[in-house]
């Protein structure tokens, strides 16, 4: 199904998604950047600028309690907490390089162990996409086979017009459903023609021949010569939309505490730690080169599915200037 909707009508589908009692995550400012935030009102929404964080918090926040425990006279309590609680969720204007990593997790998440925190966000959200108008430098969606207008794990998918207001395509059931009972905000036919999309400039890669190369280069001294000066700050994976480990630990006393689920990378010197004090990936390289292996060898021999989508978080946030495209192209080259 196609509509349309003016930019007044979606800030009012907001504040009516919010008068429903959902929870509504979109671009939100946020001092001097833009984030994905729960927005309280329609008027919050800012389309201007990529978020500076992805919108995987949506489904799989940065900490989260999975349970609490306390002793008492009887004994020691542990109370699980409940996905069920978990509210109906709309995430709105999320672009391309975020929403199409959604289905991507999904595979992780549902795989040996049913991830319930995660996959219950999944049921309970519907997500409206937006497509990309405007590129910077570091996005490269096309090189890893997106695009800037790819619907891929949007619900309902929004195409900017010539007139300000926006193309509406319902991609699933989901996104049928929050069209037919919001179907006085949306119009039928397209008085305006869609804004061109954006064009990054890094060009196709040859991500299968990047796969067999890493196949047969385990040891390489590309690994030396990009990631010795690697600082392991994690800000690539904490912003990447794909990158998804997570530790838990107990926080607490003996009294009462809670066991947390918290964002992890592989880039942190102790993320391979053994309790025995071994470390199998004891220098940054082995880290970096853990990094691309996971995400263009590991999880597609596993998944058939690759954890980047070109979104160019990472490249704009690494202290040292370490760019994974330029990586990938230098790998795609030989
Ligand atoms: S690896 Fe970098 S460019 Fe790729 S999805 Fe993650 S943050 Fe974005
Ligand atoms: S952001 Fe850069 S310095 Fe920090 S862990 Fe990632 S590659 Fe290393």
């Amino acid at each position: 199904m196609q509509k349309t909707i003016t930019e007044p009508n979606l800030r009012l589908l907001i504040d009516t998604l919010v008068s429903e009692g959902k929870r509504v995550i979109g671009p939100k400012a946020a001092g001097t950047m833009t984030l994905y935030e729960p927005l309280s009102q329609g008027e919050e929404l800012n389309l201007g600028e990529l978020p500076r964080r992805s919108a995987k918090e949506a489904f799989f926040p940065l900490c989260e309690t999975i349970l609490t425990y306390e002793r008492d006279k009887e004994g020691v309590r542990v109370t699980d907490v409940d996905p069920q609680a978990i509210p109906e969720t709309v995430l709105v204007a999320a672009r391309p390089c975020d929403v199409a990593a959604a289905p991507v997790l999904d595979s992780v998440f549902s795989w040996d162990f049913k991830d319930e925190f995660f996959l219950e966000r999944r049921r309970k959200t519907t997500i409206i996409g937006l497509a990309c108008a405007r590129a910077d430098d570091a996005c490269f969606c096309t090189a890893v086979g997106l695009s800037p207008g790819d619907t891929k794990g949007s619900d309902l998918f929004l195409a900017p017009l010539t007139d300000g207001g926006y193309r509406c395509d319902a991609i699933t059931e989901k996104g049928e459903a929050l069209l037919a009972a919001h179907a006085d905000l949306f119009s039928d036919a397209a008085t305006a023609e869609p804004l061109p999309l954006a064009e990054p400039t890094l060009g196709k890669l040859d991500l299968e021949k990047i796969r067999q190369w890493l196949d047969t280069h385990f040891e390489d001294p590309l690994w030396e010569e990009i990631a010795a000066r690697c600082a392991g700050c994690g800000a690539c994976a904490f912003l990447c939309p794909a990158c998804h480990c997570f530790d838990i630990v107990d926080e607490g006393g003996e009294e009462k505490g809670a066991r947390r689920k918290s964002w992890d990378a592989c880039g942190f010197g102790k993320f391979t730690n053994h309790a025995s004090g071994h470390n199998p990936r004891d220098v940054q390289p082995s880290r970096y080169r853990n990094r691309i292996m996971h995400k263009f060898k590991y999880y597609v021999d596993k998944f058939d599915q690759r954890l980047c989508t070109g979104c160019g978080r990472c490249v704009r946030a690494c202290p040292v200037g370490i760019d994974i495209a330029t990586v990938l192209e230098e790998i795609n080259s030989k």
